[in-house]
């Protein structure tokens, strides 16, 4: 579980102990170890040392014990929020780093360490609505899950005719999390759109985390039926 210090991440964290599940809470902050949670400290935009980093953990971890294994790239980062005219190098290079290279390193590291586990293995992509429907100022945001969108469904065609994995694109929604206080904190010339954003806030539109987290919990659950890549907390939720 990549991102698991805060936000959708955390929620998913304490929804999967509270069912019984082992976790590797991966993020730059994370708690201390527990009973069934082992914690691993990685900035994931630090791209070239997670294949060694995560292979040598998932190594020491007793997987012949397991019934199903889960890998959830769950970490994220919104920022820059601005203009294209305004993106400096260092900016497009953190959020492409993070959003995208890094979930994709994780996926072949977590497919080839695991390779010969004989139960189900299930990874979820945390996607957005802009890896379809752009929006202004959100360019490398949304150039990273659109580039996280297309790899999820590429995976799924390479592992088509093996029923034992399965590949999902989630998208989660507008939730109350850190992640929303950061859009709404941006100025109208960074972000245009802010003051919707306010609303979705002042209307109690943003979904808690916890309920997400039920409910891509509860589809973990059952790898079984899962029958297409991309899923939406609408269609769990219905
Ligand atoms: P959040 O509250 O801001 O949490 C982001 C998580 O990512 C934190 O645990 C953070 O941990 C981790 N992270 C950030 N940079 C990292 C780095 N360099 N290395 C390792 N971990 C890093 O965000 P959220 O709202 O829960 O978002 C979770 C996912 O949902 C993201 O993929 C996001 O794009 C997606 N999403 C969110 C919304 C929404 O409305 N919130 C809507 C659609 C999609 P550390 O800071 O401890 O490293």
């Amino acid at each position: 579980m990549t991102g698991a210090s805060k936000g959708l991440g955390l929620s998913l964290t304490q929804a999967l102990l509270l069912k019984g599940h082992q976790v590797l809470a991966i993020a730059r902050s994370v708690p201390p170890p527990q009973d069934r949670l082992r914690s691993l400290k990685l900035d994931l935009a630090e791209i070239h040392q997670i294949d060694e980093v995560v292979s040598a953990a998932l190594e020491t971890l007793p997987l012949a014990n397991f019934e199903r294994l889960h890998l959830i790239n769950n970490a994220g980062s919104i920022e820059p929020i601005q203009p294209v005219t305004e993106l400096r190098a260092e900016n497009i290079d953190l959020n492409i780093k993070l959003n995208l290279i890094a979930p994709m390193i994780m996926t072949s590291s977590f497919l080839r360490t695991t390779k010969n586990f004989k139960g189900p293995r299930t990874i979820v992509n945390v996607s957005s609505g802009v890896a379809e429907k752009p929006k202004v100022s959100w360019a490398a945001y949304s150039a990273a899950k659109g580039g996280l969108r297309i790899f999820s469904l590429t995976l799924a065609l390479e592992y088509s005719s093996d029923p034992l994995v399965k590949i999902v694109s989630f998208n989660p929604g507008v939730m109350d999390t850190d992640m929303q206080g950061t859009i709404r904190s941006q100025s109208v010339a960074n972000f245009p759109d802010v003051e919707r954003f306010k609303g979705f806030a002042r209307d109690g539109i943003l979904r808690s985390p916890s309920v997400v987290a039920l409910h891509l919990v509860n589809l973990l659950a059952k790898p079984e039926n899962i029958h297409r890549v991309e899923i939406t907390i609408q269609d769990l939720l219905a």
